[in-house]
């Protein structure tokens, strides 16, 4: 595992651009639970009943109460952790360019990172359905459910309801990104949902190198990822960051 850990850290140093994609597992560290899987928010509530963009036109008020209440509650509270961390430390030292997330709860930008493509909006950002006047979800108070805006309009968050299409500008920008890369660590995420999953083959087809950091194997982990690097997103970060100062002193000293 170590000898692997320094190939990859030698391989992000001499990259000139690389993305990350990530999923659930980088923020389950932080508290946020995944959508899907097992012990998933979708375990627990129906996703047409509750996430749906009919459910929520249909009625606001119980998806506020049951739904988005909660949701607000662990992501107003959540930091970033070391997986954050070490991504936004990849950016500052000038490795890594882009994230694309398929997380809604904006800690990437939390932890510095900033060019963040969220292909499933945010939940970090509410919207009046009314007057578009935006608001961050600390600012929401929930003593009314739902939530208005001054004008009377109700909050909805920035993320993309089941039913809604993907961000057009988030497609466009994750396919470039993705096909401009020299390597994609792609983290936390089984990579099965689509348009997220694709955007590896994208990378792979142009000629990047796949690099999972997942505590299991994936569907992408036989044919796609040229390394798996098998557990928690966190602490393979740590371990990567580390050795990634390693390389760079040793440098320093060669000049
Ligand atoms: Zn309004």
């Amino acid at each position: 595992m170590i000898a692997l850990i320094k190939k990859v850290a030698g391989y992000l140093v001499s990259a000139g651009d690389v993305v990350a994609l990530t999923g659930a597992g980088v923020s389950v560290e932080s508290g946020i639970p995944p959508f899907r899987g097992k012990g998933g928010v979708w375990e627990r509530f129906d996703p047409m009943e509750y996430a749906s963009i009919q459910a929520f036109e249909k009625d606001p008020a119980k998806v506020w109460r049951v739904l988005l209440s909660e949701l607000k509650r662990v992501v107003d509270k959540a930091e970033p952790n070391s997986a954050h961390k070490g991504l936004a430390k990849l950016e500052k030292i000038g490795i890594l360019k882009t994230v694309i997330t398929q997380n809604v709860d904006g800690l990437h930008q939390k932890a510095g990172n900033t060019d963040v493509i969220e292909i499933h909006g945010n939940f970090a950002w509410h919207r009046c359905m009314k007057c578009d006047h935006r608001t961050d979800t600390q600012s929401i108070k929930l003593d009314q459910i739902p939530p208005k805006c001054h004008c009377g309009g109700i909050f909805r968050p920035e993320c993309v309801f089941f039913g809604e299409m993907i961000p057009l500008e988030a497609m466009w920008r994750s396919r470039q990104a993705a096909s401009n890369c020299d390597i994609m660590l792609v983290m936390g995420t089984s990579a099965n949902v689509q348009p997220a999953a694709y955007m590896p083959i994208i990378a792979k087809k142009s000629g990047a190198k796949i690099i999972e950091i997942n505590t299991e194997a994936t569907p992408l982990t036989e044919n796609i990822s040229d390394h798996i690097l098998l557990g928690k997103a966190g602490e393979i970060m740590n371990l990567l960051i580390t050795e990634i100062e390693n390389c760079r002193q040793a440098e320093l000293i060669i000049d």
